[in-house]
């Protein structure tokens, strides 16, 4: 990559530790009002992140996918910090434990519709939305 100025540093950390530390020319993130991409000396911004994907831009062309699950993304001096509640390396999902947790969370929606549990059906849906993140980003 070339000098400072044209590359940004994309840090991604969790209660877990850091799950991702690299430098891009782009980086895309799901916020919770839309697709934001920053390219190096983007203006500072602080936006919470929805569950979904962020994509980091290689040297090759191809991207590093992340499933991010939920937290926000603080972009200042070329530095993206996202402090997420999760988050998985495409590489690093099991697919397998991914399907397990979505059909438990339907089957907890079902019973909460069942139960008009608005609580337990909000905290369901949320899992739920994790899971199929998870399994999108590994079947890429
Ligand atoms: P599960 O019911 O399978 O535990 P969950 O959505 O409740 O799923 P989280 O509480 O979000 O799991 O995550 C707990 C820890 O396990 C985190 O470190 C997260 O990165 C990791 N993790 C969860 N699901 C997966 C997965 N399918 N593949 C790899 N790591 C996972």
């Amino acid at each position: 990559m070339a000098d400072n100025q044209s590359v940004l540093t994309v840090s991604i950390v969790t209660p877990d530790g850091k799950v991702y530390d690299g430098q891009t020319s782009l980086l895309v993130v799901k916020t919770t009002t839309g697709e934001l991409g920053i390219m190096p000396n983007h203006v500072p911004v602080i936006a919470s992140l929805a569950v979904d994907e962020a994509r980091v831009l290689r040297d090759d062309g191809n991207k590093n996918e992340i499933a991010v699950n939920g937290g926000f993304i603080e972009f200042s001096d070329n530095v993206a910090t996202i402090v997420a509640d999760s988050a998985e390396k495409q590489g690093d999902i099991d697919v397998t434990r991914a399907e397990g947790a979505r059909k438990r969370a339907e089957e907890r929606i079902r019973k909460a519709k069942e139960a008009q549990d608005s609580d337990s059906m909000r905290r369901a849906e949320v899992a739920l939305r994790r899971a199929i993140n998870r399994i999108n980003v590994a079947n890429k």
